[in-house]
């Protein structure tokens, strides 16, 4: 990853300074309100900690779920805050509206010792996902330095990942990357940079679709290309296999052949499921292995089988670089998650540098315990396709900075 022109939080002087800090604080919530899972809170801590023990006035701001640009109670930044309190013991004040005056002066009188003010979830106002020049400009307004941390949404340009940061473009007004942005860039960006061979990417989840053009471009660039989750059967369909009524993509099995022919002219390995554990219903509770790669008529596989497990296992140990995307079944589900958890600890236990896209295979990872043997889990599930796609992230390359700098 090219990370010329763009500086990190750790280059800069904050005191007396006001900092803008966009975080992923898109947390899962039960039906109650409750955080199910503060990863991402606890991953934004680094660079909070350091804008306020340098002194800054600290604005924090993210969105949370889809509350499609108006106000839902559902999705307010109240449990966030609270839990940032708990983490950090400061007060953390959370205007109603970013657009009212009354916060300039909550921010005029912050004391920034004892106070950071979270504004509520940035999707309320209809402005930032359609990255109004208006909302990105008040946004912008509040601070004179903007810290982007929330690498899950680098891949979208909106007013407070992209709109407002050109703002930031004067010796005293700058922008830059926060600690896990920063981390991400280092991390993922050696998977573009010459990854150590051989590199097999490890796909899996539920449509080819989403990951077509990550597939294309990783087909050349990688040694082994693993496919399980409900793709291996779009794979498996266009090699001629019985796939029975697994899901399939039917429309995407030339694409799926034009993916198989380019590996072989590459000399890449494509390795596809060789058993699976089917089921009759998709809701059964318990499913069957199948002897062998062909699914029967009327059964649906769900998850990859044991032979197969054992199979990805081996081509892992071997592997110097893996990029892990996607479960290998229906995980979420005891009866089907063990073809998931194989992959993970295969993952786990090779010697390789292993990088997994977020989401679900990160969950994975956490679920079995073995984050602390994987080098690098990212924060972002489509994020880091994109960018190990190869495509420039808009919040990212809206952090390149040419302008003159004062970091002191
Ligand atoms: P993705 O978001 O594309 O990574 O897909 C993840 C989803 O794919 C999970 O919810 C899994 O339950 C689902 N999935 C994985 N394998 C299968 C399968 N064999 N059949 C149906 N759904 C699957």
């Amino acid at each position: 990853m090219n990370t010329t022109g763009i500086h990190f939080i750790d280059e800069l002087a904050l005191a007396e300074k006001t900092v803008f800090i966009r975080c992923d604080f898109n947390v899962p919530l039960d039906s109650d309100g409750n955080i199910t899972d503060d990863t991402r809170i606890q991953a934004a801590l680094p660079t909070i900690k350091r804008a306020i023990d340098g002194g800054a006035k600290v604005i924090l701001a993210s969105h949370l779920g889809r509350p499609k640009g108006k106000f839902n109670e559902k999705y307010s930044m109240l449990p966030v805050g609270e839990r940032l309190r708990e983490l950090l013991g400061y007060e953390i004040i959370i205007p109603e509206d970013v657009m009212d005056s009354h916060v300039d002066f909550l921010l005029e009188n912050l004391d920034p010792k004892k106070q950071i003010i979270l504004l509520e979830n940035l999707r309320f106002n209809p402005g930032e996902k359609k990255n109004d020049p208006e909302f990105a400009a008040r946004l912008a307004s509040l601070a004179n330095v903007y810290v982007n941390d929330a690498f899950g949404t680098a891949h979208r340009a909106h007013a407070s990942t992209y709109g407002m940061v050109k703002h930031f473009d004067q010796k005293t007004k700058v922008r830059v990357g926060g600690y896990l942005i920063k981390r991400e860039l280092e991390q993922l960006g050696q998977l573009l940079d010459r990854p150590e061979r051989p590199f097999i990417a490890v796909m899996g989840g539920a449509k080819v679709s989403d990951k077509l053009s990550v597939l294309l471009s990783l087909v050349d660039r990688v040694q082994g290309l693993v496919i399980g989750g409900a793709m291996a059967y779009t794979f498996l369909k266009a090699k001629g296999v019985e796939v029975g009524a697994s899901r399939v993509e039917d429309d995407l099995l030339d694409d799926a052949q034009a993916i198989l022919r380019r590996a072989t002219q590459s000399k890449v390995e494509v390795h596809l499921p060789v058993d699976h554990v089917i089921v009759e219903n998709f809701d059964d509770e318990k499913g069957i292995t199948t002897p062998d790669e062909a699914i029967p008529e009327g059964m649906m596989a769900l998850d990859i089988g044991p032979k197969t497990q054992l199979l990805y296992a081996n081509v892992l140990t071997d592997a110097q670089t893996v990029f892990w995307n996607g479960p290998m079944g229906v995980f979420e589900r005891d009866a089907f998650a063990a073809g998931t958890f194989a992959v993970a600890q295969a993952i786990a236990l090779s010697d390789a540098k292993s990088i997994v896209g977020g989401g679900d295979s990160a969950s994975a990872i956490q679920k079995a315990g073995l984050k602390e043997e994987i080098t690098h889990v990212s924060t972002g599930g489509g994020a880091s396709l994109e960018f190990v796609e190869g495509r420039k992230l808009p919040g990212v390359e809206a952090l390149r900075a040419h302008h003159e700098f004062d970091l002191g």
